[in-house]
This record gives C-alpha cells, structure tokens and sequence, in this order.
C-alpha cells in the first residue's frame, strides 16, 4: 500500500470517518508497523488532533473571553464613582 494512502486513512480513522476502499484497520496497522515515516506521520497527527481538541475546550470557555472583550471595547475602565463624587466637589 502506498504510503500517501495509508495516511489519508489514517486521517480519516482519526475523524472518526470510514477508511477509504480497500483500506482495512488491519492493513493500515501492517503497514504503520512497518513503515517508520507513516508511523511517525500517524503519532504527529494523533497528537495534533488531541491538542485540537483541547483548543476547542468547553463551549461556555470561549463565550466568557467573547464577554469580557465586548464588555471594554477601548480597553478603557468605567469613570469610578469617586471621579463623578470630586466632580461634584469642586464646582
Ligand atoms: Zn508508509
């Protein structure tokens, strides 16, 4: 088997997507032990999908840093009750 085949499926055996025609876990696994580069190719590959998902996180994480980017537009914080208090003071 060709090696840019073996890795097209074991692409798609990470994404959880059926193996290409003629392509068998069994096969794939013959060749991964076989082949130093593929099985190189496969560990990288693994381990990018992993840490993709970790990227990815719970969905409430990436709402909560969307606030706080929103809630201060200018990076600028509110006027704080003493700056309107000292106004008062000195008209
Ligand atoms: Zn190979």
């Amino acid at each position: 088997m060709h090696c840019s085949r073996v890795r097209t499926a074991v692409s798609a055996r990470l994404d959880g997507e059926e193996l290409p025609p003629g392509v068998t876990d069994g096969l794939l696994d013959a060749h991964l032990a076989g082949c130093a580069d593929c099985r190189l190719w496969s560990e990288r590959a693994s381990a990018l999908d992993g840490l993709l998902d970790r990227l990815r996180g719970p969905p409430h994480t990436g709402a909560a840093r969307t606030g706080v980017v929103i809630s201060s537009p200018s990076g600028d914080p509110a006027p704080s009750a003493a700056y309107w208090t000292d106004g008062d003071r000195d008209r």
